[in-house]
């Protein structure tokens, strides 16, 4: 954890997506195309055992809780950090909880606990932040929390326990771990690739390296419950000197996020200039290359009615790619659409004309 009240800032469709359709005897398949609407059954997943605020004793939120209308579309994995404690009762549980949101509110000036929910190492779940849990039972809003930069108005977050540099989880926590992620990813309609490392963001170690090395297996043990492919977003890092198409991309998506640099696709000083300015204004380290890190803070979600210098990004790669859309003119319309579906198409991902993360990151391949 360790960070932030930052939020992330360009509009974004709010339409719920999801790509889920049927169940069979084998388990979930995702399926391709389907728009749901706010409110619409999500996948099933085993309900786990979360414990409420008003279980472990938290203090009433020191300000408003923001609801936002839209379910979160990232799942993000830290470590508190702390001890690794062989306290595994849920009384121990319960004192960690009422210690986070301490520290949280009194020294953070949070107006609760940063993250949404916690994990003991006695694999005990709780709801952190007020009215997570609600929110996650309904499936169709967020409540915002405080818990990775840029990144609160997308993002659920949970909280393990324990440092994980050099330790492992243990086999029980993981395994509570692995429920507790599908049965999120399940009600918010959250793709299994859409699991994260809070490094995967942010300059930090959170959660460890050895629980950060874990996230394959756990995005894997989640798809095998929920349905769905595993295989998160593969980012092409750019860095001077590079030119192209996927420069110009590049370009559109920083200018999407304030930077004034011309999109003329080719990555030269003031490229490299704007790149530092996100990297920094992101919480992300600070390199001057478009790696992952970058791209998965720059990425916001597009889908049609979307606008602005991100959908030029997508109209022009599509254009390259040999589908043609028409004008680079930021509107997300209809022909916009039907090319990001014909893409999808090619490259075997589900096809629902949502620019998520897998498929930006193919685009600009
Ligand atoms: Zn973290």
């Amino acid at each position: 954890m360790e960070e932030t009240t930052a939020t992330g800032g360009t509009a974004f469709d709010r339409r719920r997506f999801l790509g889920l359709t049927a169940a069979t005897g084998a388990g979930l398949v995702l399926g391709s195309g389907l728009v749901l609407t706010a409110g619409a059954p999500a996948l099933a997943a085993p309900v786990p055992t979360i414990h409420p605020t008003s279980e472990w004793g938290a203090t009433p939120a020191a300000g408003a809780i923001q609801m936002l209308p839209q379910p979160p579309t990232k799942l993000f994995i830290h470590h508190t950090d702390s001890p690794n404690s062989t306290d595994y009762s849920l009384q121990h549980a319960y004192a960690l909880a009422r210690s986070i949101q301490n520290d949280h509110i009194k020294n953070r000036g949070w107006v609760d606990s940063g993250q949404q929910f916690t994990l003991t190492r006695g694999a005990h779940a709780l709801e952190g932040r007020h009215r997570s849990l609600e929110a996650l039972r309904r499936g169709d809003e967020h409540v915002q929390g405080a818990h990775c930069y840029a990144q609160n108005d997308f993002a659920v977050g949970i909280e393990n326990e324990g440092n994980y540099m050099t330790a492992a989880p243990r086999a029980e926590h993981y395994a509570a771990l692995v429920e507790l992620s599908a049965y999120i990813c399940a009600q918010f309609g959250i793709r299994a690739y859409q699991i994260y490392g809070h490094r995967n963001f942010n300059a930090t170690d959170c959660p460890g390296d050895q629980l950060y090395a874990m996230l394959p297996r756990l995005r894997a043990d989640v798809a095998t419950r929920i349905g769905g492919d595993p295989t998160p977003a593969a980012w092409t890092t750019l860095r001077a000197g590079a030119t192209g198409e996927r420069v110009r991309a590049l370009q559109y998506q920083l200018r999407a996020h304030g930077a004034t640099v011309i999109a003329d696709g080719s990555f030269g000083p003031g490229t490299e200039s704007a790149v530092r300015t996100f990297q920094s204004s992101v919480h992300a380290s600070v390199d001057g290359e478009a790696g992952p890190q970058t791209w998965n803070q720059l990425h916001r979600q597009l889908a049609r009615g979307s606008s602005g210098e991100a959908v030029k990004a997508v109209q022009n790669q599509l254009n390259a790619a040999g589908i043609p859309v028409g004008t680079v003119d930021g509107a997300f319309g209809p022909a916009t659409e039907s090319g990001v579906r014909t893409f999808q198409t090619r490259a075997k991902f589900p096809v629902d004309g949502v620019v998520d993360p897998r498929t930006l990151a193919r685009l600009t391949a």
